[in-house]
């Protein structure tokens, strides 16, 4: 764990020095706080902080890789910025009951190494496995590329440790199932670091699948792909890979300009005769919706740079560059409505508009859009990252879908959450009140 300070908190940093027992974790170097670069290792100086924290009433916002696309580990109102990324260690692979404890800085894709060159796998693969924590994606409820099938971090989490804001530790869920009261996973899971410090993770662990199958399909327009990404689901077949881009990004997704279709990439796994079948199941959805199957190709070299995001981070390193993302959900019945409401409404601020769903599920879909664009002056782009999430915010919350399919909320969306989760707000807002009765923890996140 390493900590570093914000002096706008007006903290007394001997007492907290006194309070942790040591001062070397400690820094209020503006050049530490820049780089987040200092080292400790040991989850019980988190309780400490966040007890001396509560007491002094100093905001403390947990930081893992500070991958968060939607400003989410942001210290905005200074105090402690806590970064977690050196609890690192693996604790125990369990290949019996098939799980892996870590704690909860550890660098995914650094774990995901580990566990492949041993024949294992988490099947939890967001773009930025290799630049973020393992309790950032419980902290921010996080998906991968490979949930149709595996589920979001939520399925995949079997239990964690964690320190609320008064330092008290709390060791949540570990077994298959239980019955006994409310699931309390969900509380932290999606938390944004605004009810807890996670500290330690137990994930489920998978064997390598023997086989995997990928065909790349193309659609004469958006509607007959998304019906069959729904009839897909709705049949019960289980592709792990399915996403589906609208003619925009296809250009992209098949790294080929002149590319004429939207397009499907499918991806089967398990036993080779399991993955066989399985696809040509799949293909025989698409090909009633008219989809073409147009070889292996797209999707097998898709999948070798699916970590890759250059599209985006060159448009952001150039001045005045404008790029963002923005993922959104919406059932079956609504998801058609909320992809024309929300390109139609961000054409206006960039050059290219590009939409992909992914992420399905038997009653609906993620709908995830690129916005890639130039401003005259690295001001304007500011200000127009600023309209940007304004009108897509209200163009979501009209079209009836989700704020946010996993990204969180952070600080692009935080004024909506209250609106978001409708009659649902006053029950966290208690909850808030009750575990961080300060409201130390990543103050103005989550619609506080
Ligand atoms: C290129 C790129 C691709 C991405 N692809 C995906 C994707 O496919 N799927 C996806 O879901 N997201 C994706 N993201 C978003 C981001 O990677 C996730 O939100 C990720 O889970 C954040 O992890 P992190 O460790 O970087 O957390 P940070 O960004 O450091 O923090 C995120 C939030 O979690 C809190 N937090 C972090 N660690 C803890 C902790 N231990 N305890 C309590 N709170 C904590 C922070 O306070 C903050 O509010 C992508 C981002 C980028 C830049």
């Amino acid at each position: 764990m390493n900590t570093v300070t914000f002096k706008q908190a007006n903290i007394k940093f001997d007492d907290l020095r006194e309070a942790v027992g040591r001062s070397d974790c400690i820094s209020e170097s503006t050049e530490v706080i820049k780089d987040h670069s200092h080292d400790s290792k040991d989850p019980e100086e988190v309780a400490k902080i966040l007890s001396w924290a509560q007491k002094a009433k100093v905001p403390v916002t947990p930081w893992g890789l500070g991958s968060s696309v939607v400003g989410g580990p942001l210290a905005v109102q200074g105090g402690i910025s806590l970064d977690t990324t050196k609890l690192d260690r693996v604790i125990d692979i369990d290949t019996e009951n098939m799980h892996v404890t870590v704690e909860a800085g550890i660098n995914g894709g650094i774990l995901e190494d580990q566990l492949q060159s041993l024949g294992l796998t988490l099947n939890h693969s967001p773009q930025s496995l290799y630049r973020s924590t393992v309790g950032g994606w419980l902290a921010t409820r996080a998906t991968g590329q490979f949930s149709s099938r595996y589920g979001g971090i939520e399925d995949l989490c079997v239990g964690f440790k964690a320190v609320l804001a008064d330092g008290t530790k709390v060791t949540v869920g570990g077994s298959p199932r239980m019955a006994v009261g409310p699931d309390l996973r969900h509380i932290l899971i999606g938390s944004e670091g605004c009810l807890g410090v996670i500290t330690e993770v137990t994930l489920r662990l998978f064997r390598i699948a023997e086989c995997r199958k990928f065909q790349t399909v193309t659609f004469p327009d958006v509607t007959s792909g998304v019906t069959a990404m729904r009839q897909i689901m709705v049949s019960g077949l289980s592709p792990f890979l399915l996403r589906f881009y609208d003619l925009a990004e296809a250009r992209h997704a098949m790294k080929d300009a002149a590319f004429s279709s939207p397009v499907m990439f499918l991806g089967s796994e398990g036993s080779k005769n399991f993955s066989n079948s399985e696809m040509s199941e799949l293909l025989e959805v698409c090909n009633k919706n008219s989809g073409v199957d147009i070889g292996s190709d797209g999707a097998e070299s898709w999948m070798k740079r699916r970590f890759d995001f250059s599209t985006i981070e060159n448009v952001l390193k150039t001045p005045g560059g404008v790029a963002e993302t923005i993922e959104v959900a919406n059932n079956w019945s609504g998801i058609s409505g909320t992809y024309d409401a929300l390109t139609k409404a961000l054409k206006p601020f960039a050059d290219e508009v590009l939409g992909h769903f992914s992420h399905a599920y038997t009653d609906g879909v993620s709908l995830y859009v690129i916005l890639l664009g130039q401003a005259e002056s690295p001001k304007d782009a500011e200000l127009q990252f600023e309209q940007i999430w304004k009108v897509a915010n209200r163009a979501v919350l009209d079209s009836g879908a989700v704020l946010s399919h996993h990204h969180g909320t952070g600080l692009a969306r935080t004024q909506h959450v209250n609106e978001a989760l409708g009659s649902s707000w006053g029950l966290y807002s208690r909850l808030k009140k009750v575990i961080d009765p300060s409201g130390i923890l990543n103050p103005g996140k989550l619609g506080l």
